[in-house]
């Protein structure tokens, strides 16, 4: 049975090492005697090389013991949004804090005190399971480098469980989008704007005028938005402004959907600056690959026959942000985002629930014993 003293304890431990990302080397290094202790192979990888992080991502490998069984991946992330130095956690009517001058690292201790508790439990009751991997990994705050840099073939799973959302126990990501930023460079022509300002092509102009032809902007649909984040051009006032450069943030889920909208933004930005004399580049690179998982899937029927088991309410869910999901899935895994409580993560208000440090540590349970039972 999950013991509230017990998880707190390593929760407390956890968060009281400061672990910002790229220099994650403390938290690890506990983390992987926590790991042996409780009778799991710890391997360190290279992903942190090259000056990323004082460490590679912790990973754990608990050989099964129920043949057949469905292999689990479990992650969570080691780093915590700074500041994270001196946390000390404040108890108050069942819910978790910081003294206000760090933040808790809920997000992503939440994640890793479960697992340990949960790994506890299986040692102590002799619970059967299948093969379960972990893996804790750097740098998910500063863009999910840990994960963007890992081996894959360490991957061997058939299901995947990112433990970094909020909401309760039960509460389901299974969308969440593929991201494109989009670079547009528009030339123009430059000329002394108050003598000869009509030898010039205006590139700022030209862009605004791209922009302004967009039938919408922000959100399409539940799943689908689009963003301008960055523009800048010119080069003097009393220049025409022969460049302008702006990058838009467009997010969905269904990745062929993505790539129409992306084509037809381009096409209609590409036709204004054409018509002006102006000539038009585009950059397109992946923020992160989408999750995109039916609630019918195996990964997902897994998760939510272990949330009715313990009695949580299941609701398959949507986010427009990334995580180390996203990466998971790119690589193949079909990896869902699970509600582990954490909220108002990255600021020094950070707070958790005690009980959803309980939760969290019985749905990872219930998902393990239900891998065993497939
Ligand atoms: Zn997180």
């Amino acid at each position: 049975m999950v013991e509230l003293e017990r998880i707190l304890k390593t929760f407390t431990e956890l968060v009281s090492i400061p672990c910002p990302s790229g220099d994650e080397k403390k938290e690890a290094d506990l983390i992987t005697k926590k790991l042996q202790a409780l009778g799991v192979q710890v391997k360190v990888d290279q992903a942190g090389a090259n000056g990323i992080s004082t460490t590679g991502n912790v990973w754990g490998f608990l050989p099964g013991n129920v043949p057949g069984a469905k292999k689990v991946l479990f992650e969570a992330h080691m780093d915590s949004v700074a500041p994270t130095t001196g946390t000390k956690v404040i108890r108050k009517d069942g819910v978790l804090y910081s003294d206000g001058t760090t933040t808790l690292g809920g997000d992503d201790k939440v994640g890793i005190a479960s697992v340990l508790e949960a790994l506890q439990i299986i040692k102590d009751e002799q619970i059967p399971h299948g093969d379960v991997q972990f893996l804790f990994a750097i740098g998910e705050e500063t863009g999910s480098y840990g994960i963007r840099y890992l081996d894959p073939s360490w991957l061997k799973s058939d299901f995947g469980y990112c433990l970094d959302c909020g909401g309760s126990a039960g509460e389901i990501f299974n969308y969440s989008p593929q991201a494109y930023r989009v670079t547009y460079t528009v030339t123009g022509k430059a000329a002394h704007a108050g003598e000869e300002p009509e030898k010039g092509i205006n590139a700022i102009m030209l862009a605004t005028k791209g922009l302004s032809k967009l039938p919408w902007y922000g959100r399409k649909d539940a799943m689908t938005t689009l963003s301008i984040g960055l523009i800048k051009g010119g080069k003097a006032s009393n220049i025409v402004a022969d460049e302008c450069e702006f990058v838009i943030d467009m997010r969905c889920p269904d990745v062929q959907k993505l790539d129409a909208l992306r084509d037809a933004t381009t096409k209609l930005i590409e036709q204004e600056v054409t018509a002006g004399g102006g000539k038009l580049k585009v950059n397109c690179t992946l923020s992160g690959p989408a999750v995109f998982v039916k609630e019918d899937e195996p990964v997902a029927n897994l998760a939510a026959a272990a949330a009715k088991a313990e009695g949580f309410p299941v609701q398959f869910k949507f986010t427009g942000g990334l995580s180390d999901a996203n990466f998971l899935c790119g690589y193949g895994l079909p990896t869902l985002n699970l509600a582990t409580g954490m909220d108002k993560i990255h600021t020094t208000f950070e707070q958790l629930k005690e009980k959803d440090l309980v939760n969290t540590a019985r749905w990872i349970l219930a998902i393990i014993r239900e891998a065993a039972k497939k």
